[in-house]
């Protein structure tokens, strides 16, 4: 008896399976649809997107574990210059978050090196070194397999949409950005050490800054990124909805912030599906 052909994987073996199927897909767009009405987003209005890069255009935790192994092999040839290295990254990330709430006086690189020098015990020379190798340069080769597989259709339909996309980070990103093989997907780069601005989230000039060299108004934009702490708060102070990329469960304390958990969900919460083909 020969076998029985088998439907082709991913379609509905029956027209009642395929509207069922439809009729799923419908009620997960809408819930999402309110979800977005519930962040105080106008999904027509919305023609700009703006990024955060740490933590949200790829995996930070899985990169920084990555990191360590390769610092703990450095150690076992270097022991004694390691663990200086160790405590001036120490210093220079605490020094990041000792700098987010005061304002800075000259070049907000230099104070967080004198900052993370003053702490660590290290000259300001060998904590800008040990940041050029370890925190910028190292990374860089091991970004791309820490980005989010869906990223790169989730930007390409994006900018598919019309959309306007940029990118406003902590850290000057363009590097990064080349690294894993998303540079050409934006706009514009933005970075907390551009002169322009100058301060590290959540003041909101890096992201108004942003946003003005696209053209674009906070009523028309959305903030994407991976902390309620930081993210959410720079979107509330430059009025602008924020998604915030996560996987837990911290509460969204703020208004007009939601947590989406990763970029197909994303997709499917700003962009509608594509219609069905009528059979
Ligand atoms: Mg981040």
């Amino acid at each position: 008896m020969p076998a029985q052909a088998s439907p082709p994987l991913g379609k509905p073996a029956c027209p009642r399976a395929e509207r069922l199927v439809s009729f799923v897909s419908g009620c997960q767009w809408l819930a999402l649809l309110w979800q977005t009405s519930f962040m105080g987003l106008d999904s027509k209005r919305l023609t700009t997107l703006v990024f955060d890069v740490d933590g949200t255009l790829y995996q930070q935790r899985s990169l920084r574990r990555a990191m360590l192994v390769r610092l703990l092999a450095h150690a076992v040839a270097r022991p004694t210059t390691s663990l200086a290295t160790f405590r001036a990254l120490q210093a220079y990330r605490h020094a990041q978050e000792a700098l987010r709430d005061h304002p800075v006086e000259g070049y907000l690189t230099t104070a967080q090196v004198r900052l993370a020098s003053e702490r660590s015990g290290q000259s300001e020379v060998m904590v800008a070194k040990a940041v050029a190798r370890w925190i910028e340069a190292e990374p860089l080769k091991l970004l791309k397999r820490h980005v989010d597989p869906a990223l790169p259709g989730f930007l390409a339909a994006a900018r598919g949409f019309g959309m306007r996309l940029g990118v406003f980070s902590d850290y000057p990103a363009a590097a990064k950005l080349e690294a894993m093989g998303l540079a050409q997907f934006f706009n514009v780069v933005v970075s907390a050490q551009d002169p322009a601005v100058n301060r590290f989230k959540p003041d909101p000039c890096g992201l108004v800054e942003t946003l003005r060299r696209l053209g674009s108004s906070p009523g028309e934009a959305v903030y994407v990124g991976d902390r309620f702490d930081v993210d959410a708060r720079v979107a509330h102070a430059a009025g602008v909805p924020c998604i915030i990329m996560s996987r837990g469960s911290e509460p969204a304390t703020l208004p007009h912030v939601t947590r989406v958990s990763d970029y197909a969900k994303l997709h499917s919460m700003l962009f509608p599906p594509a219609p069905q083909p009528s059979s």
